[in-house]
């Protein structure tokens, strides 16, 4: 699977839309300082499905949206896609080149979209779940993780190994069954003290 294009319009210090096609081989993204290298990375962590702003580095998720110059107009959209090569089918999924979509309004309206079909959260990161890839596996390293899995807080490592032994998923649906099974005990337990009180 291979990461093919990315494309960012209202997103941070991007108000313009850019696109960004990564070809075979190694990208480098350079600049000077506080040119927007990490918004791009930013941008493809947040399509991806991140939530958390400290994540973002973004106080707030609104503040992700293009804020305007003096020049120009705060945006009123913020929206990314990114585009895979899935050819040798690693995500689990019939077509050929996978794009995921999100979008963010100022009125706090967000969107996702699977090949410009519109989805939830879940479908993407069901998708993405032990590929690698997604908004918390180890697709994108930061400096900040590489201390983390060094210092094994909160058990980075195992879960990274986890993530790229392909056991992730299970975990993931397990807790799912176990809240279902929750949930059904409770359900049970009411039906039991309507019993009780009918009889
Ligand atoms: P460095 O090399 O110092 O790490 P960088 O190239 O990675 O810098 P970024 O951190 O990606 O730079 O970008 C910072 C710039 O993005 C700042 O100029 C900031 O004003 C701008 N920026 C962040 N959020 C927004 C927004 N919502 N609207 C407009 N500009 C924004």
């Amino acid at each position: 699977m291979q990461l093919t294009k990315l494309e960012i319009k209202g997103f941070k210090s991007f108000g313009d839309k850019i696109t960004i096609n990564f070809n075979e081989g190694v990208t480098a993204i350079v600049g000077p300082n506080g040119c927007g290298k990490s918004n791009v990375v930013d941008a493809i962590r947040w399509v991806l499905g991140e939530q958390s702003t400290r994540m973002l580095r973004s106080e707030k998720m609104e503040n992700i949206i293009f804020n305007g110059t003096k020049n120009r107009k705060a945006a009123n959209l913020a929206e990314v896609s990114l585009t895979f090569d899935n050819n040798k089918n690693v995500l689990p999924t019939a077509f050929t080149t996978v794009t995921v979509t999100r979008k963010l309004f100022r009125n706090g309206d967000s969107e996702y979209r699977l090949n410009d079909v519109k989805c939830r959260l879940k479908d993407i990161t069901d998708l993405f779940l032990d590929t690698g890839v997604g908004a918390d596996s180890y697709s994108i390293i930061e400096l900040r993780m590489i201390d983390e899995i060094i210092n094994n807080k909160e058990n980075s490592r195992r879960n990274l190994f986890e993530e790229a032994s392909g056991i992730s998923k299970y975990k993931v649906r397990k807790k799912q069954t176990l809240n279902k099974l929750r949930d059904t005990e409770l359900d049970l337990s009411r039906v039991d003290d309507l019993m009780f009180e009918i009889t």
